[in-house]
């Protein structure tokens, strides 16, 4: 079963995504800040992150900054808010972004070609 953690500082996101993973057959853990994602990343070694850009203390650029340079090769999705797009997010080395939506098919289409599960 792939793994991926979720990481966003909104409970209610965390639990929306996980739900939602886990009904498309993932194991999914959470992390609701870039250090415990960072601690996570050794610990439950996901096979995908999804990570939020908004986030207080350390934020989800940052975060994949540090992912990259540990050298952890899994594919990063990155998530943002309708309005923080842009246009260089492309050279920050996630795989792919998307914006974030009440409607979850892009989101789980995107992780599952990321994934090749589907
Ligand atoms: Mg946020």
């Amino acid at each position: 079963m792939k793994k991926i953690l979720v990481v966003d500082d909104e409970e209610h996101i965390r639990e929306l995504y996980r739900d939602e993973l886990v009904e498309q057959g993932f194991e999914v853990d959470q992390a609701e800040d870039g250090f415990k994602a960072l601690e996570k990343l050794t610990s439950f070694k996901p096979d995908l992150v999804t990570l939020d850009v908004k986030m207080p203390g350390i934020d989800g650029l940052e975060v994949l900054r540090r992912i990259r340079e540990k050298d952890v090769n899994i594919p990063v999705l990155l998530l943002t808010a309708f309005g923080e797009f842009r246009q260089d997010f492309n050279t920050w080395a996630s795989d792919a972004y998307i914006v974030k939506s009440a409607n979850l098919s892009e989101l789980v289409d995107t992780v599952h070609t990321l994934l090749g599960t589907r």
